[in-house]
């Protein structure tokens, strides 16, 4: 038994599952949809499950700040700041890129929610050098002001962040048996890893009957590879479990990335425009948006039959259809169902 590990109960939980009726009639799937983006705090999505693991660590560690890492719109950010302010601790955000020119979207609500980011622009060096300085001098610039920083790594994809979607797998087993789906495949977007790893074990060390299917949202290379590998063997000796995986065990799609980390795609803004055309949910340009336009070529390419029975995993990040770059994309392509009267 891997959870039984102390957390902070900062969610509603569980989220719901989602039976998505109009569009299963559209695609000629059964689709259902974990609603991971309606947990409460800050806009909700993803990292608050693994955030309960974090915060429960931070606060027996006395930390009185909590600083992370992430794209200049993190999401993860975003849900740290939303789980420091709750809690009275200070928040900082560092960031490798550009200010993007507007303070909008993630960054918008980030200083809303009292945190404060830390944006340099990109040198060129290696992105982890580059992190890994700025990160320490922000910690020391604010250890000099008496606070007692703790950090936390890209995406909250830790030990203790995972056990949030371990936890989350359990959850998902249990819902899908009572609603007779016990054997769907799920599917989730995969970014720094956590979220997969956690269902992934989750699933295979609890025995459930629901298949896992990841689709990158980034380039998966062989860097990306071994961190898989390296990551399952860290939490399979930190959570004691027996079971094994390698390389071939873990089931990643990989060509549905569209160009790279969060550039706008016109198959996934027709995916997300789908999402909300037909059951009134909103995903994301960066991740969930990805993850359901993968699905839709999925299915025309055999990958998903006809009539299967999918889990999508809605893992948040709606912010993100405010960001500049992406709105001006939707902007062109909508803009003439505006009506606009003298
Ligand atoms: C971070 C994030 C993901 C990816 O989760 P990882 O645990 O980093 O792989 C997916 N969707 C959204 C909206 C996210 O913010």
């Amino acid at each position: 038994m891997v959870l039984g590990q102390e957390k902070v109960s900062i969610l509603n939980l569980p989220t719901p599952l989602e039976y998505l009726k109009n569009l299963s009639d559209e695609l000629g799937i059964q689709l259902y949809l974990k609603r991971d983006d309606m947990t409460g705090l800050g806009m909700g999505g993803n990292k608050l499950r693994k955030l309960e693991y974090i915060l429960k660590d931070a606060l027996d560690k006395g930390a009185t700040m909590l600083i992370t890492e992430g794209g200049v719109q993190t999401n993860h950010g975003r849900l740290t700041a939303a789980v420091a302010a709750k809690y009275n601790m200070r928040c900082g955000i560092v960031a490798i890129g550009d200010y993007p020119g507007e303070l909008s979207a993630n960054l918008l609500l980030d200083r809303l929610m009292g945190a404060e980011v830390i944006i340099k622009k990109d040198d060129g060096r290696p992105s982890t050098v580059q992190y890994k300085e700025l990160v320490n001098n922000t910690i020391k610039k604010y250890e000099a002001q008496g606070e007692t920083v703790y950090y936390i790594p890209l995406g909250g994809s830790d030990d203790n962040g995972i056990l949030g979607y371990y936890e989350c797998a359990v959850e998902l087993t249990s819902q899908a048996a009572a609603m007779g789906i016990g054997d769907a495949r799920v599917i989730t977007a995969v970014g720094s890893l956590g979220t997969y790893m956690g269902l992934y074990c989750g699933f295979n060390n609890e025995n459930s009957g629901l298949q896992l299917t990841g689709v990158a949202i980034m380039p998966f290379d062989h860097n990306k590879e071994q961190s898989i590998v390296k990551l399952f063997d860290r939490v399979k000796e930190a959570y004691g479990m027996k079971i094994n995986a390698g390389l071939k065990d873990f089931n990643i799609e990989k060509d549905y990335v569209r160009g790279g980390y969060n550039l706008p795609s016109r198959e996934v803004r027709e995916a997300v425009r789908l999402m909300a055309e037909k059951e009134a949910i909103l995903l994301d340009p960066c991740y969930t948006g990805k993850c359901f336009a993968a699905i839709i070529d999925m299915m025309k390419e055999g990958k998903i039959k006809k009539g299967e029975k999918i889990i999508m995993i809605h893992t948040g990040g709606m912010p993100g259809l405010y960001t500049k770059h992406h709105r001006v994309e939707f902007e062109k392509e909508l803009i003439d169902g505006v009506t606009i009267l003298d």
